[in-house]
């Protein structure tokens, strides 16, 4: 009814807060729309408004509240009994997720130029907090389908190290820095690899492409001038083999936690969305 509308808007108005952005990216088919619509439903249990099925060409930020339980940065030393919880429970934090929209490649140079325009944007309301990169871990023993995930995600962090070397640059104040979580969904299935393998498909294949492309950008040098130095994800020598360990030099922090989608609401096989949810919390 209408009090049920009103307490919604002066909700989303008066506690959103301003700045807690994320994206969320990844490969089609890898529940980004479920998860989304997920965490629509359990923000909202009064609403009836479904978005399982976002046919628009326009990407969708939704507005989302962290479960009362989850905690983040800045409130992770709070016991069970702490009387904040219950204040948490009646004012729940906001965050927005932007889900991208349509199908192969449109989707990846949407999700991608999303990426480029959040992660430079100056305006504090489109600030953003984190990139969640979800991938169906069923699906990757599949050699092209890890190749297109892996292709997917390594333009994806080579945009935030461009943007991190790039502010290194200019200024000596570190800019924030913007971590990725591999959400490595559908657990559930038991076909399903364990996120540790699925950090070493996605890492030993990225490799592959970084070290195709520094043979190209090497070939590439001997007629014209080519500084291939923020072209190339990780080390600028492509000698060694690529881990996400290596971006965490120039501050990129990537964490592959497993979960899944299906299996959030009988908390049985998979571990829901939970883990995603304290990740997003340790962001805010
Ligand atoms: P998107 O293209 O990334 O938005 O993917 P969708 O959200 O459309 O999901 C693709 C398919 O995977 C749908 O049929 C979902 O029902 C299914 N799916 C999503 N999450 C899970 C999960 O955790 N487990 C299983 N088994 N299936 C899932």
């Amino acid at each position: 009814g209408v009090p049920v509308l009103l307490h919604i808007i002066f909700f989303r108005s008066v506690v959103s807060p301003p700045s807690s952005n994320f994206l969320l990216l990844g490969p089609s088919g890898a529940g980004k729309t479920a998860f989304t619509t997920l965490l629509e439903a359990k923000s909202s249990p009064a609403s009836k408004t479904s978005h399982s099925t976002h046919t628009s060409q326009t990407s969708t930020l939704v507005s989302v509240s962290l479960p009362p339980t989850v905690p983040t940065a800045s409130n992770r030393f709070r016991s069970v009994n702490d009387p904040s919880l219950k204040e948490a429970a009646r004012n729940p934090i906001r965050y927005r997720l932007r889900d991208t929209p349509g199908h192969g490649k449109l989707r990846v140079s949407q999700g991608l130029s999303e990426l480029q325009s959040m992660s430079q944007s100056k305006d504090v309301k489109m600030k953003l907090r984190g990139v969640l990169f979800m991938v169906d871990t069923a699906a990757l023993v599949d050699e092209t389908t890890l190749r297109d995930a892996a292709t997917y995600l390594h333009d994806v962090l080579l945009v935030l190290q461009k943007r991190a070397l790039g502010k290194g640059k200019s200024s000596t104040k570190r800019d924030t820095e913007i971590p990725v979580l591999v959400a490595g969904n559908k657990q559930d299935l038991f076909t399903a690899l364990p996120p540790g393998s699925v950090r070493e498909k996605l890492e030993a294949e990225i490799d592959r492409i970084r070290k195709s492309k520094t043979k190209g950008l090497m070939d590439a040098s001997m007629d014209s001038e080519v500084d291939g130095e923020e072209e190339v994800l990780g080390d600028d020598d492509a000698q060694g083999v690529f881990s996400f360990k290596l971006l965490e030099e120039v501050g990129i922090k990537v964490d592959v936690i497993g979960g899944a989608v299906k299996g959030d609401q009988e908390e049985e096989i998979g571990s829901g969305v939970r883990r995603w949810e304290e990740w997003i919390g340790m962001c805010l």
